[in-house]
């Protein structure tokens, strides 16, 4: 193996095979088999690295990790399993199934995404969701038994609206609102509260929502030159807009993709300099309305009577590390908040995983919903919109009243009515 190819694996070398990592690993607790553990992964890495298996081989025995990176945190001397793994995707990609293709065709088109909405919100309120769902009919197809149990539950409450009503003097701060394309398709409410929640901060926003995807499922199943593609087509839309003081992103994978950007282009001579001002510019939703949103509130404001609690998305968790301010905004904004027990835990969607490996999936999610119930919290609130679809699922076939919404529509929906 050339010099360049074993330094991308030389952080397995750190390994000592203690096993700290194996409780906090997803595949491992559900299979119990090391070959499933960040230290079996670790030790296909090496073997790798010695000629013992090809790319291929490798990127098969690694494919059921979920990327989630809880075994970066539980490491004492700094083995990246996750980061490992992506590498060996690179060279050897992994295959998305024909639901995750088709997904991808419709939130890459602005207009398929907007037909294929208002579809899912007819279907939601015709009496075919609740014939279907009563009967076997769907199990005869499992992929799109699958997908179908994906589309959350109707919702009576109204989408808000978002009228951008700062005028050009007033506003302080300019920023560019990604809304990411999973929310846009299956969670209408989430981007115009996002948008209202910063204009509540003085804060001029554009949205950004004609894009596409960021490319996260390419990143995370290896298809590199897949992901640049959707870079640079991300890029281009905010080329015009580029002047904005800061991007956010309203869903959690987004921001962990569109980060980076800068790296991933940085040879690219056509599209560098702008994925380095556009990586630059990205700050965090949570961050910003930590700070921001309670210097805003209406005088005597009262979260209203309701019991919280908090999913981390898992890349978000142990990569960035943004724990408190969600909690933070929910406690004074949204109702009383219980911690999730386990909550450094995947729920097992993975992005497109829960599709590839939906028995594997819904195994790993058995541990969140039991967490859900321990924390006797009415509302679950995450700010990642596979985990949310995921969760909801779970909950609706255990015929469950927990409700499930994203931050912002958590913290848009009580501030709206004042
Ligand atoms: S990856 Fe880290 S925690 Fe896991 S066995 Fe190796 S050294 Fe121990
Ligand atoms: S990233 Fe998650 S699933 Fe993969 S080895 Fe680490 S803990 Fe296990």
């Amino acid at each position: 193996m050339k010099a360049s190819k074993k330094n991308k694996f030389k952080n397995a070398e750190l390994c000592t095979h203690c096993g700290y990592c194996l409780p906090a690993c997803p595949t491992y607790r559900v299979l119990n088999d090391e070959t499933h553990s960040p230290r079996g992964r670790v030790s296909i890495i090496l073997a790798l690295s010695r000629r013992e298996l090809t790319a291929d081989e490798a990127g098969a025995a690694l494919s059921t990790c979920l990327v989630c990176r809880a075994c970066h945190s539980a490491c004492p001397v700094g083995v990246r399993p996750a980061k490992l793994a992506l590498s060996v995707r690179n060279k050897s990609p992994i295959a998305a199934p024909l639901l995750s293709r088709l997904l991808h065709i419709i939130t890459n088109s602005h207009t398929l995404t907007s037909y294929a909405s208002s579809t899912i919100k007819w279907y939601q309120n015709s009496s075919l969701q609740g014939w279907l769902r009563g009967s076997r009919v769907l199990r005869i197809i499992p992929p799109l038994h699958r997908l179908e149990s994906l589309i959350p539950a109707l919702r009576n409450d109204p989408i808000p609206e978002f009228q951008p009503s700062m005028s050009q003097k007033k506003a302080k701060i300019k920023a560019a609102l990604l809304c990411g394309c999973m929310a846009r398709l299956f969670h209408p409410r989430v981007a115009p509260s996002a948008a209202n929640l910063l204009q509540l901060l003085d804060i001029e926003v554009t949205l950004m929502d004609g894009f596409g995807c960021c490319g996260a499922p390419f990143r995370e199943s290896g298809k590199r030159e897949l992901f640049i593609k959707q870079a640079r087509k991300t890029l281009d839309a905010f080329k015009n807009i580029a002047e904005v003081d800061m991007v956010i992103c309203d869903t959690s994978v987004c921001m962990v993709t569109v980060r980076s950007y800068a790296r991933a282009l940085s040879t690219d001579k056509k599209y560098a300099a702008i994925a380095k001002i556009f990586s630059d510019k990205i700050q965090s939703m949570e961050i910003l309305l930590a700070t921001g949103l309670p210097t805003v509130l209406p005088e005597g404001y009262n979260p209203p009577e309701n019991s919280v609690t908090f999913h981390d998305h898992c890349q978000t968790q142990h990569g960035l590390g943004n724990k408190k301010e969600p909690r933070e905004l929910l406690k004074i904004v949204a109702g009383s908040l219980s911690e999730l027990p386990r909550g450094d835990r995947c729920c097992g969607a993975g992005g497109d995983y829960m599709l590839r490996y939906p028995e594997l999936s819904h195994n790993i999610r058995k541990d969140k919903l039991a967490a859900i119930h321990e924390s006797r919290a009415k509302t679950i609130v995450g700010s990642n919109s596979g985990c949310l679809l995921n969760i909801e699922a779970g909950l609706l076939q255990e015929k469950s009243s927990v409700q499930v919404r994203h931050l912002a529509e958590a913290l848009w929906q009580p501030l709206s009515k004042g």
